[in-house]
C-alpha cells in the first residue's frame, strides 16, 4: 500500500473511508462521523440543500391548521371536554397550547425523520 492519507499525507496503512474510498491515515481514519471530512463536507452541503426548516414547518402548520379549522367550536368549548381538569383554565387554551407542543413534536418528528432517511441513502 504507497497511498498516503487525503488529510495529512502519511501514509494510509490501507485504510480508507468506507464511504468514498480516499485513502486515510490512523489518525484521520472514519470514527464519526462514519466518513472522512471531504465526505462530511459534502453531506453538510446537501442536508442544506433538503430544505430541512420545511420538514419541520409543514407539519407544524398542518397541526395548527387543524386547530385553527376547529377554533369555532373549540371556543364554545364542544370538541373537547376535559372534565373539568383545564390546564390553562379554558379548552380553547388548552387545546392551543397542546396543539403547539404537538406541532413542535411532529415537525421535529417529520424533520429527524428526513435527516435519517438522508444520512441512510447518503452513507450508502
Ligand atoms: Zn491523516
Ligand atoms: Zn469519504
Amino acid at each position: 500500500m504507497s497511498a498516503t492519507c487525503t488529510v495529512c499525507e502519511q501514509s494510509s496503512m490501507g485504510i480508507t473511508c468506507p464511504r468514498c474510498g480516499r485513502p486515510l491515515c490512523p489518525a484521520h481514519a472514519c470514527t464519526s462521523p462514519p466518513w472522512c471530512e471531504a465526505c462530511e463536507e459534502e453531506y453538510l452541503a446537501r442536508r442544506g440543500r433538503l430544505g430541512l426548516r420545511w420538514w419541520f414547518l409543514v407539519p407544524f402548520a398542518a397541526v395548527w391548521t387543524f386547530f385553527l379549522l376547529n377554533l369555532g367550536p373549540l371556543w364554545r368549548g364542544e370538541i373537547l371536554n376535559w372534565g373539568g381538569k383545564e390546564f390553562t383554565g379554558h379548552p380553547f387554551s388548552d387545546v392551543a397550547a397542546l396543539s403547539l407542543v404537538a406541532g413542535i413534536l411532529f415537525g421535529g418528528f417529520v424533520a429527524g425523520l428526513r435527516t435519517m432517511i438522508f444520512r441512510a441513502w447518503f452513507s450508502r
